[in-house]
Parts: C-alpha cells; sequence; structure tokens
C-alpha cells in the first residue's frame, strides 16, 4: 500500500470547512423548524365549542347574572357602609355638644342661676338632632344587615349553579382531552412524514459517502435532520416510550463506535500503524513492545514515556548501527536498500533518500500481542 496522503489544506481552510458545516447545519435545523412550525399551525379541536354541547347554556347565563347581582348588592352595602359612617360622625360632634351644654348648665345650676335662654334652646334643638341621627343610623343599620342577608343568599345560589356547572363540564374536559390527544398524534405523525424520509436520505448519505469530498455537507445535513427527528418525537411521544427509542438509538450508536475502535486497533489501517509508530519512535520506544530503543547515544541510559525528554545524552555519540528490540525482535533500524545508510525500519521513508517502504496494513505481530 502506498502512504501517499491526502493534503489537509491550510489551516484557514479546514477551520472554514468546519464552520461553514456548523452553519450549514444550523440552516437546515432552521428551514426543518419553519416546516414543523407549519404543520403545527393546523388547527386542533376548540374547547368553547365543545363546552357548549355538553354545559346548560341557561345555567351558564344564569350564573353570570347572580354574579352581577353580587356585584351590585356589594355595591349597595359599601354605599350603606359610607353613610352609616357619615351619620355615626356627625351624631359623635353632637354628643360633645350636648356634653358641652350640660357642663355649662352644671356650673350654671351651682351658681343657683338658669342657664341663658339661647343656650337653652340650642341644648333641646341638639338633642332632638341627636335623637333624630341616631335613629337614622338604626334605620341604615338595618337595611345593611337585610343587603347582607340577600348577598348570602344569592352567594350559595351561585355556588349550586357553579358546582352543577363544574359537573357538566367533566365530561367536555374529557372528550377535549381525547380530541387533543388525537389531534396531537395527527401533528407529530404528518411530520415525522416529513422528516423521515429526509432524514434516510441524510442517513444513506453519511453512512455511504463517507469517502466522498463533500463529506462535511452530508454530515451536517444528518446531524441537523436527525436532531429535529429526535425533538419532534420527544416533544409527541410520551416520555415512557421515547426513552426506550433514545436508549435504543445510544446504544446501536455506542456499540458501533466500539466496534469501529476495536477494529482500528485489531487491523490498523496503515495510516494508523503510521501515526503508532511515529509516536513510538518520537519517544524511543520499541513500537510493538515499548521498550527502549537503546542505540546510538542513548545506548546506556534509561527512561521511560514520561521521562523521555529529561535524559541528558552524552556528548560523543557513537556511529548509528542496525537495531533490533531485544525484547520482541522487530527491527528498528536497518540499512537501507538504496543509499545504505541506517533508516527507520517501521516507518515509510528513509531519512536520508527518501526511498520508500510498504508498511504493511495488518501485522501478524498486532494480533499476536493482542492474543497474549
Ligand atoms: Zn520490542
Ligand atoms: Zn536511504
Amino acid at each position: 500500500m502506498s502512504t501517499e496522503q491526502k493534503s489537509k489544506g491550510p489551516w484557514i481552510h479546514r477551520f472554514s470547512i468546519r464552520l461553514f458545516t456548523v452553519i450549514l447545519a444550523i440552516l437546515v435545523y432552521w428551514v426543518l423548524g419553519f416546516l414543523v412550525e407549519d404543520i403545527e399551525s393546523i388547527e386542533g379541536p376548540q374547547y368553547g365549542e365543545i363546552e357548549k354541547t355538553y354545559v346548560d347554556q341557561e345555567l351558564v347565563s344564569k350564573h353570570k347574572e347572580l354574579e352581577s347581582e353580587i356585584a351590585e348588592v356589594d355595591r349597595s352595602i359599601k354605599n350603606k357602609r359610607d353613610e352609616m359612617k357619615i351619620v355615626s360622625d356627625s351624631s359623635r360632634n353632637l354628643q360633645e355638644t350636648i356634653n358641652q351644654l350640660i357642663e355649662l348648665q352644671k356650673i350654671t345650676v351651682q351658681k343657683s342661676a338658669s342657664l341663658p335662654e339661647k343656650e337653652q334652646a340650642t341644648l333641646s334643638a341638639s338633642l332632638a338632632h341627636f335623637i333624630e341621627s341616631q335613629k337614622q343610623y338604626q334605620a341604615l343599620n338595618t337595611e345593611l344587615s337585610r343587603l347582607t342577608e340577600n348577598r348570602r343568599t344569592l352567594e350559595s345560589e351561585k355556588r349550586a349553579k357553579e358546582k352543577e356547572i363544574e359537573r357538566q363540564r367533566q365530561p367536555a374536559r374529557e372528550e377535549y382531552r381525547e380530541l387533543s390527544e388525537k389531534h396531537n398524534i395527527r401533528l407529530a405523525c404528518l411530520q415525522l412524514l416529513v422528516l423521515i424520509p429526509l432524514l434516510a436520505v441524510g442517513a444513506f448519505l453519511v453512512v455511504r459517502k463517507r469517502s466522498s469530498i463533500y463529506f462535511p455537507l452530508f454530515l451536517g445535513f444528518g446531524v441537523a435532520t436527525l436532531l429535529k427527528v429526535t425533538l419532534v418525537i420527544h416533544e409527541y411521544f410520551p416520555t415512557r416510550y421515547f426513552k426506550y427509542v433514545l436508549i435504543i438509538g445510544c446504544l446501536i450508536a455506542v456499540v458501533k463506535i466500539l466496534i469501529h475502535f476495536i477494529r482500528v486497533v485489531a487491523f490498523p489501517k496503515a495510516q494508523w500503524l503510521t501515526k503508532q509508530y511515529r509516536e513510538a519512535y518520537e519517544r524511543f520506544l520499541c513500537p510493538i513492545c515499548e521498550y527502549p530503543i537503546r542505540t546510538g547515544p542513548r545506548k546506556f541510559l534509561f527512561w521511560t514515556r514520561r521521562t523521555v525528554n529529561n535524559v541528558v545524552l552524552p556528548k560523543n555519540a557513537p556511529e548509528e548501527q542496525a537495531y533490533a528490540c531485544p525484547v520482541c525482535g522487530t527491527a528498528l533500524f536497518e540499512q537501507c536498500p538504496e543509499c545504505h545508510k541506517i533508516r527507520h525500519s517501521l516507518l515509510p521513508h528513509c531519512q536520508h533518500c527518501n526511498a520508500e517502504k510498504e508498511i504493511e496494513e495488518c501485522t501478524d505481530k498486532a494480533i499476536d500481542s493482542d492474543k497474549e
């Protein structure tokens, strides 16, 4: 297999592709949202209409009448209370006047003189007034208690009507609930009827055209439709069922991803293998068994994956030589057949003459080391 790799392009282009993939997904999601909204705007059952067929309309109007009557009585009660307050204020004033006059009379009697004519007249007039206003107050009070009684009767009548209406409303609510449920299911079916074919197209493109250069396009489209379908299902179907759909979907996805990675590890593609070998060579560890590669200046040193960068190398380095891992026997450095210098055995190109060597896709050693 050739190790020729696809050019990745400058980072700004790669970044743009990612950015516009996301924007595309958002726009697709938006368009789907409009579609779904339009379907949702189909009118469902009207509660008012249903209630009319179940609830006695005469009862309802009677109830309304009672309500307005009660409001009227409330207003009257308030007026009466205001009037009573005025009357009681004025009689309190009169009482004070009378008290003062009586006090005055007492003093004059002690002086064995009689109250002047004018004061005497005022006193009798005040007394007459006082008695009159007391009478008025009593009358108002009687009126008020009559109104309160009246209000109580109206109130209990209204409550009885309310109870009756409530009883009649029960089946109306029931029917409305059933009709709404049916309507919602119809809406959900319509929406899914539009969305599922789009999702199928998206899934087909994502799965089948994985190696196409236009893959980001398909991915954006597929992800947006998948998200919208999930949300629609979540909105209309009870959580009880939805959680099973969701968990099964997640299970399938996780199992697929797991299988993918297990296969990648078990049967590495040359590209991944090169990546793994490269990382191992960079740390001077055997790519197959991770035993340190003790060649050249590192011959007498020790390091691990973590400490590799802290190792101080001796100054006078011996000449490079062919080298095989003493643990697993894999050839790690060998003579290049083209230029006869020492090259990496497991990397595709010679560092001196650029001669290419094939990296096997799946080595027996990879499987053997798994078996051990
Ligand atoms: Zn080894
Ligand atoms: Zn070479």
